[in-house]
């Protein structure tokens, strides 16, 4: 068990900075998700942890203890990754139990004297059947790789991982090899896993619901840096700027460029009264009130017919672009002047293709970001 933590890290290679002054710290038995778009600096970042990569400059703690010049392979950490890199030659028995017998282990490790050794066959049999009974799996111990689906391999890859007992599992997307249905299966008993085993866990992914869905935390990254660390409801309630606002959330976040005038939000198509404590917070914190973007996720905006509190104040009249029907609501593509946006509204919508129709917007759940840092002003 053992914190992770990481100080001013940060990480290049040759001329490239990719990793700019990182730092996070993540509690015993926490599952944090670092996620961003490709290339942002996921991977790098937990290879710095797991010491496949050297940092440039920065700290990396495991348990308190720096690791920096600590092998990867004395960290006491166990990886999972995309690729399960499992050996075809060898069944799920073997596969599992391999890195147990390969080397030496401290066995008890509550023990100050006690010393690595070898595991016993007995030892690692046992292991690897309670880590087969944690997967569900006992019963295909036998088979090769090649007899199984890609989900019992994700799940020999995670056995590989478990038996370790490591102090922290890293795991670089170990679901993207999968289909929708599995991966959404999978994400659920990997969170059961993780609560039941308390392990400290890393995650990465360029997912955003999965990040929502699996982490204590999420770390929401790009270039190289993290943007906000938060829980799910920190960073989809309150991002801190445009990128996470419109990187958590799917549909995303709506952005519509304008200007304030008082509490007044202004377009060249229409305007909308901000709630006044929110104007004034705005118009002390923007950089130029005649360049902000007002920001609203689809599920905020509402058909007039089912909103709550219609008004001329937080109505938009536009021309439906588009319709598409989830089931469960009704997504909505439409078009004001030059203005484009997405709403989704109740099932009960008479909004049709072509026609003209009334949305509200929620104005208590509306961000406001700065025109040229971002930053989101109503936080
Ligand atoms: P992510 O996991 O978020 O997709 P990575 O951490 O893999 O991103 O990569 C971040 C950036 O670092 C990318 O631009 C990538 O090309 C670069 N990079 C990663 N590893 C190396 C390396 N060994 N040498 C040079 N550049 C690298
Ligand atoms: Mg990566």
């Amino acid at each position: 068990m053992a914190q992770v933590k990481m100080k001013n890290v940060v990480k290049q290679f040759s001329e490239k900075l990719v990793l700019d002054n990182i730092n996070i710290d993540i509690a015993d038995k926490e599952l944090v998700v670092f996620v961003g778009p490709s290339g942002c600096g996921k991977s790098t970042a937990m290879r710095c942890v797991a010491g496949l990569e050297e940092v440039t400059s920065g700290v990396v703690y495991i348990d308190e203890k720096v690791v920096n010049t600590v092998p990867a392979k004395d960290r006491d950490i166990a990886m999972v990754f995309q690729n399960y890199a499992l050996y075809p030659h060898m069944n799920v028995r073997d596969n599992i139990g391999f890195g147990l017998k390969a080397r030496k282990i401290l066995v008890d490790k509550d023990d100050p004297k006690a010393v690595p050794r070898k595991l016993r066959h007995a030892e690692v049999e046992a292991k690897v059947q309670r880590a087969a009974e944690i997967l569900k799996i006992p019963d295909l111990l036998e088979r090769k790789p090649s007899e199984l689906s890609g989900g019992q391999q994700q799940r020999v890859a995670m056995g590989r991982a478990i038996v370790r007992e490591p102090k922290v599992f890293l795991m670089d997307e170990p679901l993207s090899n999968l289909d929708a249905k599995l991966r959404a299966h999978m994400r659920t008993e990997l969170k059961r896993l993780q609560i039941e085993l308390g392990v400290t866990t890393i995650y990465v992914t360029h997912d955003q619901a999965e990040a929502m869905t699996l982490g204590d935390r999420i770390a929401c990254m790009n270039d190289g840096i993290f943007q906000q660390i938060g829980t799910p409801e920190e960073v989809y309630d309150k991002p801190v700027n445009k990128f996470v606002a419109g990187f958590i959330g799917s549909p995303s976040m709506n952005f519509i460029s304008g200007k304030l005038e008082g509490d007044t939000f202004v377009t060249s198509a229409f305007s909308l009264d901000l709630p006044t404590d929110m104007a004034t917070k705005v118009i002390k914190n923007a950089t130029n009130p005649d360049e902000v973007v007002l920001g609203i996720r689809p599920e905020d905006i509402e058909d007039r017919e089912f909103a709550l509190n219609p008004s001329s104040a937080n109505t938009v009249s536009v021309k439906v672009m588009v319709r598409e029907n989830y089931g469960s609501d009704i997504f909505l593509a439409v078009n004001v002047d030059s203005i484009d946006f997405n709403a989704r509204v109740n099932t009960g919508t008479k909004a049709r293709v072509g026609t003209d129709f009334d949305l509200v917007f929620d104005m208590s759940r509306i961000h406001i970001f700065d025109g040229s840092t971002e930053e989101n002003l109503t936080i």
